[in-house]
C-alpha cells in the first residue's frame, strides 16, 4: 500500500495518542480530524469528508475505538481511500466492512468492502488507559458479536469457531481486568477476543440484539457500548429457547449451564451498567423504542412480536434480572 498524505481520525479524548502518531509520521500527516463521535452523526461525517478532500489525503489512520474507526469508514465510503485502523477499545469495528451513520435520530448501517480496514495494528498496551467502564462495555459489545454470530442465519463452522474462542477469551479477561486493569497479559487476551469477535461480526448476519442497540442508539442517543452491555443478557434470554444449539455451545465455552445467566453474572462482576434507565432513557420512550425496533423485520431465532419486545425492554429498562434468571 503506497501513501504519502495521511488523515488521522480520532475522538477528542485521544489527543496524546494522536500527537505521538503525528510525531512519528511528521510531514506525511496532511490532516487531523479529532472530533469523531459515537454513532457517526451525518454532520460529523460531512465535515470529516470535507477535511479529507481539502487535504487531498490518500490514507485514513483511525486511532481509537469504534467511534474513530466509524468516522474513518464514513470517509472511506465516499472516497475509496484505504483505512489503517489502530483500535484502542474492544468493539471490533476494525475487522468489519460494516459502516454506520445517524441522520435525524435514525441510525443506518450497511456493508461495503471499501470501508474494511486494509491494515489493522493491534497493540494491547494502547488499551491500558481505558477507563474500567469502557473496558467493560466495549468488551460486552464484543461478546454480543460472538453470541449473535452463533445463532446467525448464515453461521458457518469457521464463524462459530471464532465466536466461541472470542467469547471464552473475553469472558475470562474482562473479569480479570476488572480486578487488575494493568494486567498486560489479560489486555492481550481481551484484544485477541475482540479481534475474533470482530471477525464474527463482519461475517455473520446479526439479529435482535444488534438491531435493538442500533435502534435505541439512533433514536435516543444512548451510549453505544453501554447499551450493548445492558441489553446482552436480556436479548440472549429472549432467544434462549429458540437457539438451543447456540446456547449450549456458548455455555460449554463459558464452562456453565446457562448462557444468559452467565452473561448477567459477568456484567455484574465487571460493574457494567445495569439498566436502560441508568443510561438516561425515559419510561415514556419505551413504546417508541418498541415500535422502532419492530420497524424492519430480520432473521432472529425467536419470533419477534411487539408485545414480547416491549416486555424485554421494560425488564431491561428497570434492570429486572428475573427476566434473565427465571427459566425452565
Ligand atoms: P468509542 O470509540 O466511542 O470510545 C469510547 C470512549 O473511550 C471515547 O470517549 C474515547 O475517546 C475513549 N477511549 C477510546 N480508547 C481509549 C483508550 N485506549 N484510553 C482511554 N480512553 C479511550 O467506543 P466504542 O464502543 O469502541 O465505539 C462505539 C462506536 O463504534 C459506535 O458508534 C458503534 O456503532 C461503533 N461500532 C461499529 C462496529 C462496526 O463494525 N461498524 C463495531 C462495533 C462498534
Amino acid at each position: 500500500m503506497h501513501w504519502s498524505r495521511a488523515m488521522i481520525v480520532a475522538t477528542p479524548g485521544r489527543a496524546s495518542l494522536t500527537e505521538k502518531v503525528e510525531a512519528l509520521l511528521g510531514n506525511r500527516v496532511a490532516a487531523v480530524f479529532d472530533r469523531a463521535q459515537v454513532h457517526v452523526p451525518e454532520r460529523t461525517a460531512a465535515s470529516a469528508r470535507r477535511m479529507c478532500e481539502d487535504a487531498q489525503a490518500d490514507v485514513i489512520i483511525a486511532l481509537g475505538g469504534g467511534s474513530a474507526i466509524g468516522v474513518g469508514k464514513a470517509v472511506a465510503l465516499v472516497s475509496d481511500i484505504p483505512i489503517v485502523a489502530v483500535p484502542t477499545t474492544y468493539g471490533g469495528s476494525e475487522m468489519t466492512p460494516i459502516w454506520g451513520m445517524t441522520t435525524d435520530g435514525v441510525k443506518e448501517t450497511g456493508r461495503d468492502g471499501r470501508v474494511m480496514p486494509r491494515v489493522v495494528i493491534y497493540d494491547p498496551d494502547l488499551t491500558l488507559s481505558l477507563p474500567p467502564r469502557v473496558t467493560a462495555c466495549s468488551g460486552l459489545n464484543a461478546m454480543a458479536h460472538c453470541v449473535e454470530a452463533l445463532y446467525a442465519s448464515n453461521v458457518s463452522p469457521r464463524i462459530a469457531e471464532s465466536a466461541l474462542e472470542g467469547l471464552k477469551s473475553l469472558a475470562s479477561s474482562l473479569v480479570r481486568l476488572a480486578a487488575a486493569p494493568d494486567d498486560r497479559e489479560q489486555r492481550r487476551e481481551a484484544m485477541h477476543g475482540a479481534m475474533l469477535a470482530g471477525y464474527a461480526l463482519g461475517n455473520a448476519q446479526m439479529a435482535l440484539h444488534h438491531k435493538l442497540c442500533h435502534a435505541l442508539g439512533g433514536a435516543f442517543d444512548l451510549p453505544h457500548a453501554d447499551t450493548h452491555a445492558v441489553l446482552l443478557p436480556y436479548t440472549t434470554a429472549y432467544n434462549r429457547d429458540a437457539a438451543t444449539e447456540a446456547m449450549r455451545a456458548a455455555a460449554k465455552a463459558l464452562g456453565v449451564e446457562d448462557t444468559p445467566t452467565e452473561l448477567l453474572s459477568i456484567a455484574v462482576t465487571i460493574d457494567a451498567p445495569k439498566s436502560l434507565r441508568e443510561l438516561g432513557m425515559k419510561d415514556t420512550d419505551l413504546e417508541k423504542a418498541t415500535s422502532v425496533a419492530m420497524e424492519k423485520q430480520y432473521p432472529n431465532p425467536a419470533e419477534l412480536t411487539h408485545d414480547k419486545i416491549r416486555v424485554l425492554l421494560d425488564a431491561a429498562y428497570h434492570g429486572d434480572t428475573e427476566y434473565i434468571t427465571h427459566f425452565t
